[in-house]
């Protein structure tokens, strides 16, 4: 057993010096590369300034500079900006009410101080010369004047060389790197009429004009194809509120894989809001694939009084005073958009069979035991296969047993018959085994088979994704496609593994990527790039299947070694035992 200790046997208490009080702060603003980003850029954009340059190495991990032509610093001010709640910002608790800069804690400069290597170059306005001050791990250096352009620019060295622990959680660069290049974007969006530059390893990854008109940084960010398929937010005029919506949402044609592609600016703020990202979630709601998420620039703006940012030391949260008024607004506005503007869906091709058998399920429960179902309750005892080997005499792992197949159902589930009963078989999880176990079979013998494309299909990511394209080329090409630069941010596509036979493409590929960077971590970006792969390769729920068809893919179910889960660890079948029939029936 652990020991007990008394507090007395620790430490007297006492007030912590201030460079660890100073660290464990910095830890609260500053929790990886994109923060400094985030920091900086919000001082030059609260500074004024009409031209942002960003430049990052590994990352951001070594080195991250900001250049702005904002108001600069005075000189008798420089060391004062890094002391810690020093901000020209705020001046009473009553101001604090009605925040209209960014920036307002005074506590970005000496967190990003406490864990790095600074240095600020900075002339203000109507001085003749500027200011050098250099800090290592929160203490001064080098304080002198020199030369320079009116402005500011802010080097941060060596992020996290004092906290090992915080460098250990760090992601790899790329990753670190995409976080940066979100959060240029997102205020690149929020600000159209500000000029952003944002440089990774000396080369130009993200640019935006500054033009003023929201839909040139669309086509900036996501490229032109993506923009001309968004639909401006549109709201009518009877809605009488402080709060106003603007933005971009996708047509409802348009998704994506994951909810990075939301954007949501608060009062020119990047946030993260539970409760205005559910707002757009329900907004599109049956209107997506399950799992698919639509590509969203949504700008709300209120009454500074109406929302508090200071929830968080990084001030990504916000309380709205009036959160029903605010998610009603953002729902209704981009409802309205989509059901104005999008084209008429057509005939949904994916039969929301799941809708009907949970309510066929519930009125089957209701009825025979005259209990109140919960959600998703069966009626039957279906369970999974995994969980009940005894009752079934099935052998856990391993084959399965010989299969009849009797038909499909709600176009997404096989009907067999086995020697132990009846098994639905989900027609995409089992694909899903399927192709994950070929491709890694092929990928085990060095031969993926590609398949080359009659004509060759340009990919256009768009500045967001385009990054991640090139820096897995080689992955790629290890696993069957022919991909080559093709000017600007495009990319010229000649083969793709076989699998991925008559998919569209173009959507495909940049969700399959998105995907495995998400998965990068468990237990390795190609795993979850062959997870996704034989996903995106596989049947779909919805499809009509012919007998043939369906014996062909128990069989080749039948031959996997894992075949009752898909890659993801969901069961690809269930089992209702004889047993549990006969007493379902009332048999016994
Ligand atoms: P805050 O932004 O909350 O005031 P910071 O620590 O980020 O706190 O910055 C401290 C102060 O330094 C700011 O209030 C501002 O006066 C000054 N400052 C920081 N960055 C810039 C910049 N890029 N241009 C001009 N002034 C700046
Ligand atoms: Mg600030």
């Amino acid at each position: 057993m652990n020991r007990l200790w008394k507090l007395s046997e620790l430490m007297p208490i006492r007030i912590l010096p201030e460079e660890v009080a100073a660290r464990i702060a910095a830890g609260e603003v500053i929790e990886r590369p994109a923060s400094v980003v985030k920091e900086l850029v919000e001082n030059s954009i609260d500074a004024g300034a009409a031209d942002i340059k960003i430049a990052m190495r590994q990352g951001g991990r070594r080195l991250i500079r900001v250049i702005d032509d904002g108001e600069g610093i005075p000189a008798d001010e420089v060391q004062l900006a890094f002391e810690r709640y020093a901000t020209s910002k705020l001046k009473t608790v009553d101001d604090l009410a009605h925040i209209a800069t960014l920036g307002f804690r005074g506590e970005a400069l000496p967190s990003i101080a406490a864990v790095s290597q600074v240095t600020v170059i900075t002339r203000a306005k109507g001085e003749e010369v500027g200011t050098l001050f250099r800090l290592e791990g929160g203490r001064a250096v080098r304080h002198e004047g020199r030369g320079a352009a009116q402005g500011t620019l802010v080097t941060v060295e060596n992020l996290f060389y004092n906290t090992p622990a915080r460098l250990k959680f760090l992601r790899s660069q790329a990753t670190e790197g995409r976080h940066i290049s979100d959060l240029v974007t997102c205020y690149a969006m929020a600000y159209p009429e500000l000029r952003f530059d944002l440089l990774s390893e000396g080369r130009t990854v993200f640019q935006s004009k500054g033009s003023g008109q929201p839909y040139d940084v669309l086509v900036d960010v996501y490229g032109l194809k993506i923009a001309q398929q968004m639909l401006e937010i549109q709201v009518d005029s009877v809605a009488k509120s402080a709060i106003t919506v603007h933005g971009y949402v996708s047509d409802p044609a348009l998704h994506r894989s994951n909810s990075r592609h939301v954007t949501i600016l608060v009062n020119g703020r990047w946030v993260r809001d539970r409760l205005l990202s559910y707002a757009v979630r329900e907004a599109y709601h049956t209107l997506l694939p399950k799992g698919r998420y639509p590509i969203v620039v949504l700008k709300v703006e209120l009454p500074s009084e109406q929302v508090d940012i200071n929830v968080h030391p990084a001030k990504s949260e916000i309380r709205f005073r009036n959160s029903g008024e605010a998610f009603a607004l953002v729902q209704r506005a981009v409802r309205q958009t989509i059901a104005q503007k999008a084209p008429i869906p057509r005939e949904s091709s994916s039969f929301d069979w799941e809708r009907a058998f949970e309510t066929r399920q519930r009125h089957l429960v209701g009825v025979s035991r005259g209990a109140r179902p919960s959600r998703g309750e069966l009626a039957l005892e279906v369970q999974r296969t995994e969980e009940i080997p005894a009752m079934t005499d099935l052998p856990r792992k391993g084959k399965l047993p010989m299969l009849r197949v009797l038909g499909q159902l709600g176009r997404a589930y096989i009907i067999a018959e086995g020697p132990t009963g009846m098994y639905l078989i989900d027609q995409h999880a089992a694909h899903e085994r399927i192709l994950y176990e070929q491709f890694r079979a092929e990928r085990a013998k060095a031969g993926v088979s590609s398949q080359g494309l009659l004509e060759p299909l340009v990919l256009e990511p768009g500045p967001r994704q385009a990054a991640m394209v090139e820096e897995r080329l080689v992955n790629l090409g290890e696993f069957g496609f022919e991909i080559e630069p093709f000017g600007g941010d495009n990319y010229l596509v000649r083969a793709v593994p076989a699998i991925l036979r008559g998919t569209d493409l173009t959507q495909v590929i940049l969700d399959i990527m998105d995907e495995a960077e998400r998965r990068n971590t468990a237990p390795s970006w190609e795993e979850g790039f062959i997870i996704s792969l034989a996903c995106h390769g596989a049947i779909k729920a919805g499809q009509t299947l012919s007998l043939e068809q369906m014996q062909e893919l128990v069989r080749q179910l039948e031959e996997t070694s894992l075949p009752r889960t898909c890659p993801h660890g969901r069961p690809t079948m269930l089992h209702v035992s004889a047993q549990q029939l006969e007493r379902e029936f009332g048999r016994r």
